[in-house]
Parts: structure tokens; C-alpha cells; sequence
């Protein structure tokens, strides 16, 4: 009867919330064990300058090597951390180890490149962000313009103003800042008229369906003229044929970035792209 069904379906869901509640608990202990014995590499990500043909940035994406379980991707662990604060560690560790790298690759003579890197609004939150960013670039002799850092649209139009002066300190030191994921965040033409940034990275759901569908293409026309105007720096994200690429040539879009031209690999990888730079 109903009252037996209501009774076995709480019993159920008082299961799964058990469950959710173990399942959280331990990504939390494993995260955190993750942390303190360095479980984590960044892959990296070519972005092509159209003009010159040649990679001018390269954009650091963390992984989780963990044991037993291969590459975790960011998407499965990034959001958590961010919910329980672990992210400031690990953001730490992420442009310690990129700028690390960055030397690494300038003592091999590989330079006139920029590493990107990707932080959440929560890591702004920080109040040693700053600073913790100014001593990696200085302990490496790092030239702070071959620095971008990339936060997504959502992430600055949350807590705008605090968010807003960090970016700006940023800049004045000489770091690039680029808005990622262009396109999905609400933010107003207003907005992305006042923001201080050098670079919009259009999402790559505006290029998917380009090709098939018109009304796409006059859309991610419209994003790029507008950003021109505007005078910001344009990558396109996301680019996986040919058809898209030279779309995205034709329109005079700076950078383009995506599986056709690269996927995320690790460092020593990287070094083919890096060649004759
Ligand atoms: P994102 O910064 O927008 O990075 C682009 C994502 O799209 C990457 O996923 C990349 O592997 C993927 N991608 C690149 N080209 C293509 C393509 O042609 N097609 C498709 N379908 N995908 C493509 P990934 O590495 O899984 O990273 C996901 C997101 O996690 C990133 O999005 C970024 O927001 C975040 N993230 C990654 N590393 C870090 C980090 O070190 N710190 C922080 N705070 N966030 C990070
Ligand atoms: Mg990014
Ligand atoms: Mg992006
Ligand atoms: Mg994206």
C-alpha cells in the first residue's frame, strides 16, 4: 500500500544519503592525502597564434594521478575542492609547479612562450593569492608578462569588485588576465567593457555547431566583432576540424585552440610545439 511505498522509498533515500554522505567523506580524505604527497601533474595545452603560426602560450590543465585509478580529470575533482576549500592548496600548487616548469623549459631554450594558467574566484578569496604568486614568479626569475592567468566569466561576475581589484594588481605587475569560457556567464556588455582583462577566450560551445547551423555562425561572428571592438585579444577554444579553424582564421581571430590542433599532454610532450619559437 502507499504508506509501505513511502516508508520503502524514505528507507531508500536515507540509503543514498548515507551513501552520498560516505562517498564525499572519502573523496575528501583522498584529496587531501593527494595534496600532501604531490598527486597531482599539469598537462599541457597549445594555444596557436594564427598569425605567426606559432605557439605563444601554452595553458597548464591539472590532472590527479591517482593511485590506482590513473588520471582524474579536473572536472571531477575541481568543484569539490572548491566547496571545501582544499582549492587554495591545490591552486598553490598548481602555479608553484607551472612556474617551475616555465624555468625548466627556458633553461632548455624554449622561450618566447606564455604559460597559462587557471584560477577559480575562490583561490582570489585568498588573501596571500597575491603574494604567493609574486614570490613563484620571483624565486624563478620568472618575466611576469609571460604570465597569463585564465578565470572563467562566472567565477568574476561572483564577488565582482573584490575579484576585480585582484585582477587589476595582476595587470599592473604585468600579468595577462583572460576570461574563460566566454559566453556562459550572463556578464553585460557594461561589464566586459570595464573588466581588466587582455583576452577573452570564446567557449567552445559557440564553435561546435558553426557549421551546420547559420544562425551559430552569425552568433560567434558577433562575439568576435564585438570583443575586436572592445580590444580585447581573441582565442577561440574548442577547435576540432578544419572547417572551424579556418572560420575562425577568416574572422581574424588571434588564437585558436583545441584537439585538432593539440590536445592536453604533459610537459616533455610539449616540447615539439615549442621548437623553432
Ligand atoms: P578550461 O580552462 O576552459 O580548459 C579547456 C578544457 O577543454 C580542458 O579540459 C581541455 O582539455 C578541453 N579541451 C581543449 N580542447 C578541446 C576540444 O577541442 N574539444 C573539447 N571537447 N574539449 C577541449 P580539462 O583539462 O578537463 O579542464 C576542465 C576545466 O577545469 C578547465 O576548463 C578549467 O576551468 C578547469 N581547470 C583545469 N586545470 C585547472 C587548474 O589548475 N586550476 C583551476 N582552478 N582550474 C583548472
Ligand atoms: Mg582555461
Ligand atoms: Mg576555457
Ligand atoms: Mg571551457
Amino acid at each position: 500500500n502507499a504508506k509501505e511505498k513511502g516508508k520503502n522509498s524514505y528507507k531508500f533515500y536515507e540509503k543514498e544519503m548515507e551513501q552520498r554522505i560516505k562517498d564525499s567523506l572519502k573523496l575528501e580524505r583522498d584529496l587531501r592525502q593527494a595534496i600532501k604527497d604531490e598527486e597531482f601533474e599539469l598537462f599541457y595545452q597549445p594555444l596557436f597564434d594564427l598569425e605567426k603560426n606559432k605557439v605563444k602560450t601554452v595553458e597548464a590543465l591539472i590532472r590527479w594521478k591517482k593511485p590506482g585509478a590513473g588520471y582524474v580529470s579536473p572536472a571531477e575533482f575541481l568543484p569539490f575542492a572548491e566547496k571545501t576549500g582544499l582549492i587554495t592548496e591545490i591552486g598553490r600548487w598548481v602555479f608553484k609547479e607551472a612556474c617551475r616548469q616555465k624555468k625548466q623549459w627556458l633553461a632548455r631554450g624554449y622561450n618566447g612562450f606564455s604559460i597559462a594558467i587557471n584560477i577559480s574566484a575562490k583561490e582570489l578569496d585568498d588573501a596571500k593569492f597575491f603574494d604567493s604568486l609574486v614570490k613563484e614568479i620571483n624565486n624563478n626569475n620568472l618575466d611576469s608578462s609571460n604570465l597569463e592567468v585564465e578565470i572563467t566569466e562566472s567565477d568574476v561576475m561572483e564577488n565582482m569588485d573584490e575579484n576585480i581589484k585582484v585582477l587589476k594588481e595582476l595587470r599592473e605587475l604585468g600579468v595577462k588576465v583572460s576570461l574563460d569560457d566566454f559566453g556562459t556567464g550572463y556578464s553585460s556588455l557594461t561589464y566586459l567593457r570595464k573588466m581588466p582583462i587582455d583576452n577573452i577566450k570564446i567557449d567552445r560551445s559557440f564553435i561546435a555547431n558553426i557549421l551546420s547551423d547559420g544562425k551559430e555562425k552569425r552568433i560567434l561572428s558577433s562575439i568576435i566583432e564585438l570583443s575586436r571592438v572592445i580590444g580585447l585579444n581573441i582565442t577561440v577554444e574548442g577547435i576540432e576540424n578544419e572547417a572551424q579553424l579556418e572560420f575562425v582564421r577568416d574572422k581574424g581571430c588571434d588564437r585558436a585552440q583545441g584537439y585538432l590542433l593539440a590536445r592536453p599532454a604533459p610537459a616533455e610532450e610539449l616540447e615539439n610545439y615549442l621548437e623553432g619559437n
